[in-house]
């Protein structure tokens, strides 16, 4: 019998949006600290992987786009992108990033440094992104929807590049997100 869909299986549907409505306008990316925190809490409340299991819609996105539109070349994950080493290692630098862009927006708070409108691509590539006007906003508050956006983009970047070489879902193997509210469990249950 085919298992009744719920209005969490099309949670893909919000994932795609939000990287839609960050064309439309930067101050969107803000609806984004929804995936970065309710995850977190869940993983410190609950102690289980049920965001990932049920509400993420990026997983779906590229689920979705490997197995449905055969996307994927559906390889093997190679084994280095799988270790330990390699996801905690990914973790970190992704952390490290995260807080140089927490950094950045700081300097704008205090007005230390200027509002940049630019979103950069795999913390590299910086683009041109000022074709909406985010002056009805304090200037901080747009440097983090810059940021954050540039978070979101290069990571669903990633996940697609990995969704098309290996498995559809490779992306959930090494997810910084992942990783941490997988290790947030274990110590949970290693202390009960
Ligand atoms: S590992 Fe990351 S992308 Fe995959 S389901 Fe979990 S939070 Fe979503």
């Amino acid at each position: 019998m085919k298992k009744k869909k719920s209005l969490f299986d099309y949670m893909y549907i919000v994932s795609a949006l939000y990287l839609v409505l960050g064309f439309f306008n930067i101050l969107f990316a803000w609806l984004g600290m929804i995936c970065f925190l309710v995850p977190l809490m869940m993983s410190i409340f609950g102690g289980k992987k049920g965001y990932c299991n049920k509400y993420c819609g990026r997983g779906q996105l590229f689920d979705l786009l490997g197995n449905k539109f055969k996307l994927s070349r559906y390889k093997d994950i190679p084994n280095w992108l799988k270790s330990k080493a390699f996801r905690y290692g990914f973790l970190i630098f992704f952390m490290t990033m995260f807080a140089n862009m927490i950094f950045s927006t700081y300097l704008v708070f205090k007005g230390t440094s200027s509002l940049k409108e630019v979103v950069t691509l795999l913390w590299t590539f910086k683009l041109p992104w000022n074709w909406v006007n985010v002056s009805m906003v304090t200037p901080w508050v747009a440097q983090f929807a810059f940021g954050f956006y540039s978070v979101m983009l290069t990571s669903t970047l990633l996940g697609l590049i990995t969704m098309m070489l290996y498995k559809p879902r490779s992306w959930c193997v090494y997810c910084p997100m992942g990783t941490m509210t997988q290790g947030i469990c274990q110590i949970k249950y290693k202390n009960k």
